[in-house]
């Protein structure tokens, strides 16, 4: 009964975990549009705390938004350029250099 009751917590803590990094990303967005990009990787470096904790992976319209390498918000034309060449985006993070290749449709 006990190991029950404990998975159901579990996977309500992680329901509540995605919530989080949603109102992370959220806040994110918003922080680096308003200009405040360490707001925003602050906001990244949190929520990747919660996704290694927890073990969740990123929506992917999410994992466009923060570099694999260095968990920084990526903001498109301030430290992020995004190309598009034949199906697959390319997401090179200025801040370390590194680039990521998304298959895109
Ligand atoms: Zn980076």
């Amino acid at each position: 009964m006990a190991s029950k009751k404990r998975k159901r917590d579990k996977k309500l803590s992680k329901i509540m975990a995605e919530q989080r990094i949603g109102g992370l990303f959220d806040t994110a967005q918003k922080a680096a549009s308003s200009g405040d990009m360490k707001l925003a990787h602050n906001c990244m470096k949190q929520a990747w705390e919660i996704k290694l904790k927890f073990k969740i992976t990123y929506p992917r319209e999410y994992k466009w938004m923060v570099c694999r390498k260095c968990h920084h918000f990526l903001l498109s034309g301030e430290n992020a350029t995004y190309r598009v060449k034949k199906g697959v985006m390319t997401i090179n993070c200025r801040d370390c250099g590194e680039i990521d290749k998304v298959p895109f449709k």
